[in-house]
């Protein structure tokens, strides 16, 4: 298996070279391209990694499936998906377009910036502090149970936060538009501010393994605890495997056949049903904000050990 990682992560550096890093967040601009790594966690919490596993990133948008899972756990379906809908949209991550022009006067999913805005403010707790620490606890208990004592704390890059928060001026304008829509719960502004730190939290691959891991083994943690239930992580599978690469999910469902999260600070999270959590790490994004070396092992390390679901 380390053999079959460290060739999947030399033929990807390639891939550095054929995108680019997400700029418009300009605190994300700093990081270095040509990073590349890939990490697998087992059952028991074992991860196997190769190449720049150990180097915290910003999660972004892979923060929308952790918070998506604490609150359907925390609030129930009913209360996630009578104010978002459960269909892909074919549309960019952070477009609006649909949420005046559709007939469901709600966010399509939760995994596009405005259904993951009304998922923020449905997080435990009145404030966006409080609504980020649960978060943190939820994170820290799902990577806890496998830590191997190597691993990057789990913690929020301010600098990150601070520079969406600054420059985030469509992501204001779909919650202050979800606002009118009734959807978000509570105060606007601490609906953005929870969602803008969310995704400023820095995790390395290798503990984003573990978070695929408790998807991959539907809830359960190494040694047997449970932490979200079958019915959530399955909900939330079923998303990732149709809308958590945005506009390129058709794609990669077709090629890796992954239940699989990305992010624009170039993480991937990934699930292979009762085998492996699986996480990459390349900065480089293609035009539709995904890692490019990461859709590239991913779909490689599916093909090499079978992980196709269907
Ligand atoms: N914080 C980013 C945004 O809202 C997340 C996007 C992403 O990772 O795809 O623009």
């Amino acid at each position: 298996m380390q053999d079959l990682l460290d060739r999947l992560v030399a033929d990807a550096r390639v891939f550095a070279a054929k995108g680019s890093v997400a700029a418009y967040i300009p605190a994300l601009a700093k990081i270095d391209p040509r990073l590349v790594g890939l990490a697998l966690a087992d059952r028991d919490g074992r991860v196997v990694e190769s190449g720049a596993t150990r180097i915290p990133f910003s999660i972004q948008s892979v923060s929308k499936v952790l918070s998506l899972s604490l609150v359907l756990e925390s609030r129930g379906e009913e209360a996630v998906f009578s104010r978002v809908g459960r269909e892909s949209t074919g549309d960019p991550f952070n477009s609006i377009i649909r949420l005046e022009t559709s007939h469901l006067g709600k966010p399509y999913n939760p995994l596009i910036n405005a259904g993951a805005i009304v998922v923020s403010s449905l997080l435990p707790g009145r404030t966006a502090v409080e609504r980020l620490a649960s978060l943190l606890d939820f994170v820290r208990s799902a990577i806890a149970a496998s830590e191997d004592g190597r691993s990057a704390a789990v913690m929020v890059d301010e600098e990150v936060a601070a520079s969406e928060s600054a420059t985030g001026f469509r992501n204001r304008s779909i919650g202050w538009f979800l606002k009118e829509l009734g959807l978000v719960e509570g105060d606007v502004d601490e609906a953005l501010a929870t969602y803008f730190s969310q995704c400023a939290i820095r995790l390395d691959a290798a503990s984003l393994a573990r978070l695929g891991a408790v998807f991959a083994f539907d809830g359960v943690l190494p040694g047997g605890k449970r932490l979200l239930s079958t019915r959530t992580a399955r909900i939330v599978k079923s998303l990732m495997m149709t809308c958590g690469l945005y506009d390129g999910s058709g794609d990669f469902g077709v090629e890796a056949g992954l239940p699989a999260k990305s992010g624009v600070g170039g993480g991937i999270l990934a699930a292979a049903k009762g085998r492996f959590g699986l996480a990459s790490f390349g900065p480089a994004l293609d035009g539709r904000g995904n890692s490019v070396a990461g859709v590239a092992m991913l779909t490689a390390l599916s093909r090499e050990l079978d992980l196709f679901e269907l």
